[in-house]
């Protein structure tokens, strides 16, 4: 096999299978070389949520585009992304109502299919909630969740199709330069030689940046999750969830409903940590908390519990672009939200590198610059730091 390459990418998660399915649909000639397995990152520990309610407009935009990849897969990309249509309730707080009305509105310029319900109405969509704690919701009848393995294998696969090589097991260790130019990564399975370098590593992102040089305000994001078995009496199912006044999501897979907290998530852990078990204390806040919204979970029964960790930057938005020595490019610091667009992002990415500038969306907002220059992405209606 030949080690010279158009482009490589390092990380074999959704990001780096997205980036190199657009590429090589554009002819490139692409290597993506993971240290361990497809997906074996944050992808593989990720909950799936595919829904578009953001405050920031760039990242609802990019919900947006990739929603229309999640619902025509397989002509699109072939194979199967798992998408399942649950129906997304975004709860607001009492306090939020105005700013859940503004991001609705904002939402629906931007053409995304979603409405703001009363307490009244959630209910009739899902009895089995209490309602009695918040006014309005905003509701996308269309969004659900995905399988995001299935999601990286199908994308992955189809760029090694047009031609992408994918090298597992194969741990990058150095990043190659030639008169502040990139020429190639040094690794576990040898030399690899291209002009562009893309870090698409996760939460492994800070330590490949640092191998030019660059400290970039990228750190870990620990966040834990857990399966219940839905009692009998909750046979019916229910919508995917985003509930801000117990600061949780849910959405339910078969008779299963899986569960993560919005606060309690520690930063800056070792990415290596324990991801096979849920941190102590997690799995009885998150009963705590689905029971508050659902009482009859009481009689649920626990199914499994695991973590896993992503990369979180200062402003809890992604880091996307050009930075550094010539050919060095970020596509990371997804912060605990980046599976649902990653479809849109390879292909902003490649056009970008490839034409000059994004066009489908303009992701040049995301510039990591930002980060080394202390200036935050901040929405015109935020709600809140929600990771905390
Ligand atoms: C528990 C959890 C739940 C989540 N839930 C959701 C959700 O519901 N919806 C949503 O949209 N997002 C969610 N996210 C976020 C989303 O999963 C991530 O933003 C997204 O998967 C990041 O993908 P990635 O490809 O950038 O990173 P990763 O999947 O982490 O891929 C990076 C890859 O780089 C490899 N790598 C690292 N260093 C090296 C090296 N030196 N050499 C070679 N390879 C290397 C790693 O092995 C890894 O496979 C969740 C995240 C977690 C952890």
């Amino acid at each position: 096999m030949s080690n010279t390459f158009d482009l490589l990418i390092i990380g074999g998660g959704a990001h780096g299978a997205s980036l190199a399915f657009h590429l090589s649909a554009r002819g490139l000639k692409v290597a993506i070389l993971e240290k361990s397995f497809i997906a074996s990152g944050a992808t593989g520990r990720s909950s799936g949520l595919v829904r578009m309610h953001y405050d920031l407009e760039a990242e609802a935009r990019l919900a947006w585009e990739s929603f229309a990849w999640f619902r025509d897969w397989k002509e699109r990309v072939g194979g199967d992304s798992g998408f399942t249509r649950t129906g997304f309730l975004q709860i607001a707080r009492r306090e939020h109502v105005e700013t859940l009305i503004a991001n609705t509105a904002m939402l629906q310029n931007i053409g995304i299919s979603t409405v703001l319900i009363n307490a009244g109405d959630v209910k009739r969509l899902a009895p089995s909630f209490l309602t009695d704690d918040f006014d309005f919701a905003a509701y996308e009848p269309e969004s659900g969740y995905a399988d995001p393995v299935s999601t990286t294998t199908s994308l992955m696969d189809a760029a090694k199709a047009r031609g992408a090589v994918f090298v597992s097991d194969c741990l990058v260790t150095g990043i190659t330069l030639k008169s502040g130019k990139v020429t190639g990564v040094t690794s576990s399975k040898g030399e690899f030689h291209a002009p562009i370098v893309v870090n698409a590593a996760g939460p492994w992102a800070r330590n490949i940046c640092q191998m030019v040089g660059l400290e970039i305000p990228i750190s870990t994001w620990r966040h834990d999750t857990m399966f219940v078995v839905r009692p009998h009496e909750l046979h019916l199912s229910h919508p995917t969830v985003i509930d801000f006044p117990n600061l949780m999501y849910f959405r339910p897979e078969a008779n299963l409903t899986l569960v993560g907290l919005e606060d309690g998530n520690p930063l800056g852990e070792d990415p290596d940590g324990d991801a096979d078990h849920a941190h102590k204390g997690f799995v009885e806040r998150a009963i705590d908390r689905v029971c508050q919204r659902i009482p009859l979970m009481e009689s649920g029964r626990l199914q499994s519990a695991h973590g896993g960790y992503d990369g979180i930057t200062t402003d809890q938005h992604p880091a996307l672009g050009p930075i550094g020595p010539d050919g060095f490019w970020l596509d990371c610091g997804f912060s605990g939200t980046g599976f649902k667009i990653s479809p849109a992002v390879g292909l902003c990415l490649s056009e970008w590198i490839l034409d000059g500038a994004p066009k489908t969306v303009d992701i040049s907002i995301f510039t990591p610059a930002r980060l080394t220059q202390g200036r935050h992405l901040v929405s015109e209606h935020p709600y809140e730091s929600i990771w905390r």
